[in-house]
């Protein structure tokens, strides 16, 4: 290693991993003893603390998060041609979610201060075909459940969450996946709640929609070689359900360390606001979980994003953009329509947006390293 790099890493998941591999060794050697390789006994334990950590009656495991957000929508009763209100600066797996479900994506603009989906802007896409409306909790900030749910009852409408980025975050009482009808979460490795692999949870209070998924899950078959529905193979395998287990009571401690670590760089980085850069507001306070910590830097003559971003990569310190390109203007989905200028606030922070390093483990000297560079670059 050069000395004179800092190193610190964007992400680190071995922090919390280390202490936890003798209980996740145990588990998996349960399981191959066993043999139960899919959806085994640690999958139905984890479905069910997994749902109970987020207030609601069932969880049932998929794939990923995307399968999570499309079999989720079909549960829901989404057909081909509903509609789906979808933020513009989501991760694509939202999109791809929806138009997996058959339904299309109808994209809204966010608020340019929490890059969260602005329902204003949201209200004036709505059609008669619009069915449901996809809040993504982004960044591990929750959309408020009280406007949702009054937005939702207005327009007659199903709120699916993506709670990919939101596991266990909280706003005005209400934790992340309580306050739709049903709500998607992925464990992709560097979520807040990270598998060793692929996965995803769907968690619903309705009894029907929950059965339901699991069969879709399962080759649409309600019991085994009876095909009701059409469906797909998307289960999660018990090795993970062993690790996520395993993890699951550690979750909130790691939430509040992300809190604490969000709250520390936002007060370091105070005096850069008359240099223009800005953390992604807090509206949520502690129920805020940081899954990214994402500054908006507005260009000037001397810097902009990308030369901070290269400044710190030089001197070893790793960042993120979530994300670059915006749903509108990616090539794949050229088809819905849409051009350059339709969502200026979305477009503004894929320009404009950093991810600074984050994870539980991260420590005060390294949030005091990453903003003194930063401000070092501003100032020279
Ligand atoms: C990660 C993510 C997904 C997709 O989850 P996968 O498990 O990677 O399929 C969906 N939506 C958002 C907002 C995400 O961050």
């Amino acid at each position: 290693m050069d000395s004179n790099l800092l190193h610190i890493p964007f992400v680190d998941l071995s922090w919390q991993n280390e202490p936890l591999l003798a209980d996740i060794d145990k588990g998996m050697r349960d399981v191959m003893a066993r043999g139960d390789f899919i959806l085994g006994k640690e999958v139905r334990e984890f479905e069910a603390d997994f749902a109970q950590a987020c207030g609601v009656k069932y969880g049932i495991g998929v794939g990923s998060g995307t399968d999570a957000i499309a079999l989720g929508l079909r549960a829901c009763g989404i057909m081909e041609g509903d509609e789906i209100i979808v933020p513009a600066n989501t991760f694509i797996a939202t999109v791809i979610g929806v138009i997996l479900a058959g339904a299309k994506p109808v994209l809204a603009d966010c608020d340019i201060n929490t890059a969260l989906m602005d329902l204003e802007l949201a209200q004036k896409v709505v059609t008669e075909k619009t069915k449901a409306i996809i809040p993504v909790h982004l960044y591990g900030q929750m959309v408020s459940p009280q406007k949702l749910k009054e937005f939702a009852q207005n327009n007659n409408l199903i709120i699916f969450e993506d709670s990919a980025q939101a596991h266990l975050a909280q706003r005005e009482g209400k934790i992340a996946g309580s306050v739709g009808l049903a709500s998607g979460f992925s464990f992709y490795p560097s979520k807040n709640l990270g598998a060793f692999g692929n996965g995803g949870m769907v968690v619903t209070d309705n009894q029907e929609i929950a059965q339901k998924l699991r069969s879709l899950r399962n080759y649409g078959a309600p019991k085994k070689y009876y095909h009701q529905n059409f469906g797909t193979n998307s289960r999660l395998n018990t090795l993970q359900g062993v690790v996520l287990k395993v993890k699951l009571p550690y979750l909130r401690k790691w939430n509040n360390w992300r809190n604490q670590a969000g709250a520390k760089y936002n007060q370091l980085l105070k005096p850069l606001a008359e240099y223009g850069i800005t953390p992604i507001k807090n509206v949520v306070g502690e129920g805020h979980i940081y899954h990214l910590y994402v500054i908006n830097v507005k260009p000037s003559s001397f810097y902009d994003r990308n030369l901070i971003q290269d400044k710190l990569n030089e001197v070893g310190i790793q960042t993120g953009i979530h994300y670059p390109i915006p749903c509108h203007l990616q090539p794949a989905y050229g088809y819905l329509g849409y051009q350059k200028g339709d969502f200026p606030n979305a477009e503004s922070l894929c320009d404009n947006i950093l991810s600074l390093p984050m994870y539980p483990g991260i420590t005060d000297e390294q949030l005091q390293m990453v903003s003194d560079k930063i401000k070092e670059i501003v100032k020279s």
